[in-house]
């Protein structure tokens, strides 16, 4: 080993120049990392394989501009220096220096790295006047020429750069390693990669403007990081993240200071930025640094009723009493992520340049200022939606500048909205490698799929011992929990098993396929589509517990005393089970209720063996539901939130198209299963805790914040009922004495706003909180996790690969493998909470996408269909908010307008625009005009009708006007609302599939599997989870209502 020493001239990412001395070791033996490699190299972890035609080095100036295009997951053989690495850190900061060691990480990207400056014979000191970048390059060149001779030739070598006089000089030195310029590269290497050639295209183009770009100053400097973190600690300046408001985007600002230590209790609700100067160019989500401004200067939010508003968490914002205000004075932490623009409509002559123009392309999130985009398409861009990265905000621009990555289509058109909701939510869900897909078991005809001998041994057979069978909506596909239930001991004790889907057995963790899944953290449900978190022939095939197969499961079995039903022992283990009933929810409770029910799988059987197996069969169930009666019975005395419940159920046709959606009948089997499956959580939760009591994946549901019943418990007030949040049990009691005999939709609504009040369940590891901050709170359970639908949940997946640690370590093996420590964990925790969330809100907006789909082929004023009954939930200033049953959907209804003009009721109750006023009370609001008074109050039923509001540049919204303030009558008898829902999505879904069929000269139809991307061919019954998305805590009656439609 050498010592060498080596002296560098750094400026750092916040503009300071430092010199920096290190001492510096060679070594002659530096992994290569390399299949091909000749010299016994020590290559442990990913290395480049040998069948490529070339391997690439891309110089320092590369990675750090185009790093983008290096991570194109098609690009192979890409070896990144050290120097490269080195260079991302300094000129781009930490975060574009993780990304880069996130894509050297990642298995699915081939790249590695090559510590070249460890290297004795590829490293170069640095010569007396040599410049930075040139030295640098220098060091990518011999750090490619050595790689050459390292692997004897057999690898063509490519070195690329942007340094034009770097080609001509190197190019002529016949090493044997090819220098050339990116853009050759792709032309040469990568001709059909048209994503990188755009790529290349517009980040070259922002960076040549950005050396035009002028210096006068629009915004104040940010303050150097040094300043800021001593700032912080001083406490003269406040750290968080900048929140921009949705409705009042260019004006309103907040900063969440949430989870940092403030002494200040003023700050506990935030500090408000207002206006552009002061929010100094940060961007919604940004850390950032805020100074307060002095107290005459603070303000207060604006309260009125803005436009789509309604759904917020936080309910009445009436309080707009000045609040501490502040101006950002700096920026820890860009959290820029890709956005959807809409390229404006053009007006006037065009310049008749033909070179680039620089275009201001408005993002479709409201929060998100304006991009700046040089393009030479601004012409045959104009009313696309293009998916864009900011590059830069500097003080001078008033604009951030950006690039396009890739354009995804004409605004308003169907799959181009599916598309941009997807990215808006960082949802990436592309097909399924086929890398991943090698990984998965065959089960085909030829080649069935068969229990492996060796299994067997290994596994508790139930086969022949246990009656399993599953109990699903109606069409479910992939079932993922079973059930059995058995009588020991001469009837004294009884047997209780949940059966579970072993997805682990046949996703290894690491494996492509396990890291895809992690990505994703959740199967997708949006109006019309789903995307599966694994691959089908494990989600609809092999991890699915159909009937009359042998599947491999993992189990828990309780065994209770048949009186008392007080556990005597559990126990946890692999299984292998054949189901022997795949039993609908209606099926079984025909059964139960001893009606006439034919079970497809008795048909065939005589009518002696027929009877005998029912009676079986309906004992179990009668038994399971003893059984659930008891549970729920206990957890109720806990204080169980019965909240507003899922009411409509699909039925599916051969296609397993939705035919309709079907009221559902409140069946007691539904929470029998439901209650099985809370318990199996519950113990499987109480389990790995015991074990890993720093390390276990829970669930846990916290209390509600107090100050966000406010909304429920005055409109209770207002609707004569009262409402007790004091505890989880008050609240339940409560809300059941809360009804209106008149009308059911009152308690409904008040299960609503109780739901929105409530904080969200998370995920969590078990060595970050004590003992009390594990409580569910929903479930009035101590301890919970989720077990039972590792299909399409991937913290299921976690907690099996935990469980069986446990189990092994009860069976005195140790730890086979380390399994995650708590950090890591809880890092996984946080992103698949993240990923939840991205899901429900991909789901609420596609569902919105798609009312307003329907809605947009309809004239309002002529077409019934746009005038429905709307029942008033909340009172504000300018006017309510409603709730339409029969479209599901929430919104402000105005009863004042911008002219000042006011609703005024006839004695029909029909409505008019007048001249007039508005008072507002608490439980009503009243508007008084030459007319005279009319009032619009709390929970009654008024009539509403339906329009578009088309922006173009953002998301279509609904807008809702009253026409009447009285009830509305049809006068044809109402279909079930359900069914009106169903036909809405197949109905517009109908109509872009004829749009897109007109366009077929050019583009073939869609299907259905290409419009599901090849990963199902199963439509999802949307409606139903829109119902879902407002039980998002009540985990597990919604996980059965899901598998339904998962199915
Ligand atoms: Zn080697």
């Amino acid at each position: 080993m050498i010592k060498t020493e080596k002296i560098l001239h750094l400026k750092s990412c916040r503009g300071r120049k430092v010199r920096v001395v290190r001492e510096h070791y060679l070594r002659q033996q530096v992994p290569c990392y390399s299949s091909l490699c000749q010299a016994d190299c020590g290559n442990d972890g990913k290395v480049l394989p040998g069948d490529l035609t070339h391997y690439v080095f891309p110089d320092v100036g590369v990675v750090v501009d185009y790093l983008e295009i290096l991570e194109i997951r098609e690009l192979q053989g890409i070896v990144f220096t050290q120097t490269a690495c080195q260079g991302v850190q300094h000129s781009k900061g930490r975060r574009q220096h993780n990304r880069l060691r996130n894509l050297l990480k990642d298995p699915r990207h081939d790249c590695v790295l090559f510590a070249n400056e460890f290297q004795e014979y590829s490293y170069c000191p640095r010569e007396k006047g040599e410049s930075q970048e040139k030295w640098q390059t220098r060091c990518v060149y011999s750090a490619a020429v050595w790689y050459f001779h390292h692997l004897a030739g057999m690898m063509d070598v490519v070195m690329i750069t942007e340094d034009q006089d770097a080609v001509a000089q190197y190019s002529s030195l016949n090493s044997g390693v090819y220098v050339i310029s990116v853009q050759d590269f792709l032309q040469n290497f990568w001709p059909e990669l048209q994503a990188a050639h755009e790529l290349y295209g517009s980040i070259s183009q922002a960076l040549q403007e950005k050396e035009s770009e002028g210096t006068e100053r629009e915004y104040t400097e940010h303050l150097p990081a040094e300043v800021l973190e001593a700032g912080i600690k001083s406490g003269r300046y406040i750290q968080g993240t900048l929140n921009v408001s949705k409705h009042r985007a260019h004006s309103e600002a907040s900063i969440m200071t949430e989870g940092l230590s403030n002494k200040n209790t003023d700050l506990s609700w935030g500090v408000l930025v207002c206006g552009g100067k002061n929010r100094n160019r940060a961007v919604h989500g940004d850390v950032v640094v805020v100074e307060l401004l002095p107290k005459s200067e603070w303000r207060g939010k604006d309260t009125a009723l803005a436009e789509g508003q309604g759904e917020d968490k936080s309910g009445e914002e009436s309080d707009s009493k000045p609040m501490p205000t502040g101006r950002v004075v700096g920026i820890l932490q860009r959290n820029w992520r890709d956005y959807v623009v809409t390229f404006p409509p053009r007006e006037g002559p065009q310049p008749q340049s033909r070179n680039s123009q620089r275009i201001l392309a408005v993002p479709w999130d409201h929060r998100i200022p304006k991009i700046r985009i040089s393009t030479q398409q601004a012409e045959a861009l104009q009313d696309h939606r293009v998916v864009v990265r900011i590059d830069s905000w500097e003080s001078t621009s008033l604009y951030p500048n950006g690039h396009s990555v890739r354009v995804l289509g004409r605004a308003g058109e169907l799959e181009t909205e599916v598309q941009t909701i997807l990215i808006e939510n960082c949802i990436h869900v592309p097909p399924f490698s086929d890398a991943q897909l090698r990984e998965m078991p065959v089960n085909s005809p030829e080649k069935p799929w068969r229990v492996d001998p060796a299994q067997v041994a290994e596994r508790h057979d139930l086969r022949e011992s246990h009656l399993v069978f599953s109990i699903d909506p109606q069409g479910c596909e992939d079932v993922d929990d079973t059930l059995s239930v058995r009588s020991l001991a001469g009837g004294k004790l009884l047997e209780l098993g949940v059966h579970i889907a072993d997805v682990t057995h046949f996703v290894t963790e690491g494996s492509l396929t396990d890291l895809e899944a992690r990505a994703r953290a959740t199967t997708y449900y949006l109006a019309d589509r789903r995307y599966d978190m694994l691959p089908a022939v494990l989600s609809a095939d092999l991890c699915s517990l159909l009937g009359g197969v042998d599947r491999y499961a993992m189990s828990v079995m309780w065994e209770l005393d048949a009186q008392t039903l007080v556990v005597n022992k559990v126990w946890y283990g692999r299984t292998l089970i054949r189901s022997s009933y795949q039993l609908h929810y209606e099926l079984a409770q025909a059964l139960l209720n001893g009606e006439q029910a034919e079970v497809p799988e008795l048909a065939e059987l005589g009518s002696e063996e027929k009877d005998a197996k029912l009676a079986q069969l309906t004992q179990a169930l009668e038994t399971l539901t003893h059984v659930a009666r008891h549970l729920r019975a206990q957890r109720d005395r806990g204080g169980a939130l019965e909240l507003e419940g899922v009411e409509v159920r699909a039925q599916l046709d051969e296609e397993r198209n939705i035919t309709a959606l079907i009221p559902r009948q409140p069946l007691e089997v539904h929470e029998t299963v439901a209650e099985c499956m809370i318990y199996a959580n519950h113990w499987v939760a109480r389990k790995i805790q015991e074990t890993f009591p720093h390390q276990a994946l829970l669930r846990r549901h916290p209390p509600p914040r107090q100050e966000f019943f406010s909304q429920l418990v005055d409109s209770a007030v207002a609707g004569g009922f009262t409402i007790d949040t004091r505890t989880n049990k008050a609240l339940a009691d409560s809300l059941d004495r809360a009804v209106d005999p008149r009308d059911p939709l009152v308690n409904r609504l008040l299960r609503i706003m109780a739901t929105t009040a409530m904080s969200q369940a998370l995920y969590f590891s078990t060595g970050l909180q004590s003992q009390d901050q594990c409580y569910h709170y929903g479930l009035a359970l101590d301890r919970y996790t989720h077990f039972t639908s590792p299909i399409r949940r991937y913290a299921d997946i976690v907690v099996h690969r935990l469980l069986t640690a446990a189990i092994d370590m009860d069976r005195g093996g140790g730890l086979g493998k380390a399994i995650a420590g708590n950090k890591e964990l809880e890092e996984t925790a946080h992103h698949i909470n993240n990923k939840n969330r991205a899901a429900q809100r991909a789901q609420k907006i596609s569902t919105e996408l798609f009312q307003c789909l329907y809605f947009k082929e309809r004239d309002p004023q002529s077409d019934q269909s746009c005038v429905a009954d709307a029942v008033v939930y909340s009172i504000r200033d300018n006017g309510v908010l409603v709730f339409v049953p029969e479209y599901g959907v929430k919104g402000p209804v105005y009863v004042k307008n911008r002219e000042g003009q006011v609703v005024a009721a006839g004695q029909d109750g029909s409505c008019e625009w007048q001249s007039g006023s508005v008072r507002r009370y608490s439980d009503h609001i009243t508007t008084t005009s030459s007319c005279g008074t009319s009032t619009f109050s709390l929970f009654h039923h008024i009539t509403v009708r339906i329009s578009v509001r088309s922006t173009h540049c953002h998301a279509d919204t609904l807008n809702l006007e009253v026409t009447s303030n009285k009830p509305h009558h049809r006068t044809e008898p109402p279909q079930p609302r359900s069914q009106g829902r169903s036909q809405l999505v197949q109905e517009v879904v109908r109509l872009a599939e004829e749009a897109a069929q007109e366009k077929a000269a050019r583009r073939p139809k869609l299907s259905r599997e290409e419009r599901e991307f090849s990963q199902s061919k199963t439509p999802n019954l949307y409606s139903l989870l829109e119902e879902v998305r407002e039980l998002a805590l009540l985990d597990l009656q919604v996980d059965k209502q899901v598998c339904a439609t998962t199915a």
